[in-house]
């Protein structure tokens, strides 16, 4: 999304009036830190706990890597074991990618099978955490970044609070959806700053005082030494703005967004009655997001075809030469190569309702009508 017009003034003044390194001693540095410390303050009162626990990096891939090679680094100090890591087939791959690192390095993994849409099945989880030998690190996500479908926390959160180490990859959901209390009972909870308007190169990671961790890279002792490095009062002020400003503009972000994407699937479902919809019914899924599964549609022209038209959609997995991988977040959900291959995902933005949302109903009719026709030659 684009960054806030508020978030980029606010990086702006922090440039001009708090350019000097916050660790240093000197009146500059004093007032850079007054700004860095305001932003942690800042964020620590929506995130609901003290400016303490508030950890600054540089994206929601290096806080998902902190908080989980360093609470499974803590567990191993402490329990002389490996711990058992608890997560699913729906994480994003900066969850996944610790989890794969610490598998190599000896730690048990289970990744619980997905229901339709990405769902967490709750008991399979419960299921796979009485398998293992040791303490379980759990590792799952608040919402899903391909199918939009909001995870139980609710359930998830009382079914393994118990455990040794809980973490909330919150990214999907911050501004997007009403706080879930429950996603406030994890050890660690990562919000990522260019979901949310703020520049992108900035994150934050909040750690509850429960949470065991060790520090996973070393240098300076900045941020109690689990982030160390120079820190930017620049972009925590801008986080700290946007952060504000999401959670303030969740519901009518919702409302909106909600009503784009109805428009779109009306169209869509009438002219496509073959058309699969990945994402959950509302109320279990992101206002914002639709994905979307075209039957025959040829995958490798799907993507162009619609960028070329000005939409710029996702196919949820990574692209190279114009052939899309199928996703393997829609293969865990039993979706079929093929199937997965013509899937797209539209999530709407900031002030997009009903108007765009017809809108681009009627770009994707045309370009799929198209592409639908040179298929049948
Ligand atoms: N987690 C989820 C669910 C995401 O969707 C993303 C990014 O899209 C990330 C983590 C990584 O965020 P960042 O780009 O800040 O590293």
């Amino acid at each position: 999304m684009e960054v806030r017009p508020e978030a980029l003034a606010a990086f702006q003044r922090a440039g001009r009036e708090a350019h000097a390194n916050p660790a240093a001693l000197h009146r500059a540095g004093r007032r850079a830190q007054g700004v860095l410390e305001d932003a942690r303050d800042r964020v620590a009162a929506v995130l609901r706990c003290s400016a303490s626990e508030i950890i600054f990096c540089s994206s929601a891939t290096e806080a998902n890597n902190i908080s989980i090679l360093g609470a499974a680094r803590a567990m191993e100090r402490v329990h002389g074991k490996s711990p058992h890591l608890v997560s699913s087939k729906a994480e994003h791959p900066s969850v996944l990618g610790p989890l794969r690192h610490l598998q190599q390095m000896g730690c048990r993994l289970s990744l619980v099978p997905l229901e339709n849409g990405a769902r967490v099945p709750v008991e399979k989880l419960l299921q796979a955490a009485e398998g293992g030998e040791g303490a379980n690190l759990f590792a799952l996500q608040w919402a899903n970044n391909e199918t939009g479908t909001v995870q139980d926390w609710d359930a998830l959160a009382s079914a393994v609070l118990d455990s040794s180490f809980l973490h909330c990859d919150a990214v999907q959901g911050i501004g997007k959806l009403p706080f879930a209390d429950s996603i406030f009972s994890s050890h660690a909870l990562v919000v990522s700053g260019h979901k949310i308007g703020a520049p992108k190169g900035v994150a934050a990671l909040r750690l509850s005082p429960l949470a065991m961790l060790d520090p996973v890279s070393f240098g300076g002792g900045h941020q109690r030494g689990f982030r160390p490095g120079t820190e930017s009062p620049d972009l925590a002020t801008s986080f700290a703005t946007a952060l504000e400003l999401a959670v303030a503009e969740q519901a009518a972000f919702a409302r909106e967004t909600l009503s784009a994407k109805t428009a779109l699937l009306e169209i869509l479902k009438n002219e496509f009655p073959q058309l699969v919809c990945q994402q959950p019914e509302e109320g279990n899924s992101l206002p914002n997001t639709c994905s979307l599964s075209f039957p025959n549609m040829d995958g490798r022209k799907l993507l162009p075809a619609l960028d070329a038209e000005g939409l710029a959609v996702s196919s949820g997995s990574a692209c190279s030469a114009g052939a899309p991988k199928p996703s393997s977040v829609l293969l865990a959900c039993g979706v079929s190569a093929e199937l997965a291959r013509a899937t797209v995902r539209i999530s709407f933005g900031c002030g997009q309702g009903e108007v765009i949302g017809k809108k681009v109903g009627a770009v994707v009719v045309a370009v799929l009508d198209r592409i639908y026709k040179v298929g049948n030659l």
